[in-house]
């Protein structure tokens, strides 16, 4: 686990009712500090707020798009870092809505830095994603940081736009001498729920592969549908990097820690094993000692073939390697969770 004994002050989390920002929160409330979590609740729940409640945690329902609520917030909790997770995650509904995904994550995460900027806030660590990379030349597969970016969907886009204002606002803070640091963590899949069962995945729509196979194991859909079974891997369906959303939170806290005014970091998140669509439902059955309906379907647009980490960069230079990267443990983490609350946040 990451060190957590120097504290960089209060912390805003963004979308922190959310899958991946609720365990951002749940895990440096742990360790100790201030946290502002900053919410639209268009997709995130209060429940998981009420769930981590404590002293420390102060809930400003609000959105990233509200520059001047944004500012107001990091100077009254004198915010020093920005997590930055607010944003919309579906491949498939931002090929269908672009707008909608330019205008939530990128000009979202625009008003958010320029809050941060007049705020005077020197680091912020940004959730960025692999689909960034679009289709990776098969010689970048595992994909390091230096693979070309050119993404084919309008998600992987909207974030990679919000790579290039951090970039280009690092450096000319730079030349201000007034050093801003950032981090921009491309995440692979994230998989999972925390150890304790307080929190976990609860979307809706739910698209995503794993709570989507969980699901049908439970009776709650009729099978699965597998988007695409002819694309140029070995059994034909897609492969991805499945990583656990503790494991992923704690890379978060490794590279805030290490991240000081002036950096630009970027690395990938993964375990550095790539499963195909196939290779998930083989292991969902196992763990949840099912037989599923399972549909071959057409291609979903957007999807690359095949996307996992070479997560040789962290490992190097922060010494950070993921502790969990047995697949059916994983899937069994987010079962867990799926079991105890099968209708998510709803009682
Ligand atoms: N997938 C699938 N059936 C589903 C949901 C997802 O075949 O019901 C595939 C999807 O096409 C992709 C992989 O599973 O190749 C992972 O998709 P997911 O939506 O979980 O994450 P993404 O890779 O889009 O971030």
């Amino acid at each position: 686990m990451a060190d957590s004994s120097s504290s960089p002050g209060s912390i805003m989390v963004t979308g922190g009712a959310g899958y991946i920002g609720s365990h951002a929160v749940q895990r440096l409330l742990r360790d100790g500090h201030t946290v502002v979590c900053v919410d639209n609740l268009a997709r995130g729940h209060r429940a998981a707020i009420d769930r981590l409640a404590c002293d420390t945690l102060h809930f400003h329902q609000a959105d990233i798009g509200d520059g001047d609520t944004i500012e107001k917030l990091l100077k009254d909790y004198n915010v020093s870092t920005i997590m930055h997770f607010a944003a919309l995650a579906y491949v498939g509904e931002s090929v269908t809505d672009p707008l909608k995904y330019y205008r939530n994550n990128a000009a979202g995460a625009l008003a958010m830095l320029e809050a941060a900027d007049r705020a005077g806030v020197s680091r912020f660590v940004f959730s960025s994603t692999c689909a960034t990379y679009g289709e990776p030349p098969a010689d970048m597969v595992p994909i390091p940081e230096h693979c070309p970016q050119s993404p084919i969907s309008p998600y992987g886009a909207s974030k990679l736009h919000v790579e290039h204002m951090l970039r280009d606002l690092a450096e000319a803070k730079r030349r201000a001498n007034q050093p801003f640091g950032y981090a921009a963590l491309r995440y692979f899949n994230v998989a999972g729920s925390d150890r304790s069962g307080l929190i976990g995945e609860d979307h809706d729509p739910e698209t995503h592969l794993i709570p989507v196979v969980l699901q049908a194991a439970m009776g709650q859909r009729d099978g699965i549908s597998i988007f695409g079974t002819d694309y140029p891997t070995d059994d034909g369906t897609c492969i991805r990097d499945y990583i656990h959303v503790e494991d992923l939170i704690d890379a978060h806290v490794t590279v805030m820690h290490a991240l000081e005014p002036g950096d630009e970091r970027h690395y990938n998140l993964g375990i550095g094993t790539g499963y195909s669509v196939r290779q998930i439902i083989d292991a969902a059955q196992r763990v949840t000692g099912t037989t599923l309906k399972i549909t071959d379907g057409p291609r979903r647009a957007g999807d690359p073939p095949k996307l996992y980490a070479n997560p040789a960069k962290i490992k190097g230079e922060l010494g950070w390697t993921a502790s969990l990267t047995d697949l059916d443990e994983t899937i069994a983490s987010a079962y867990r969770w799926f079991q105890k609350h099968p209708n998510g946040y709803d009682a």
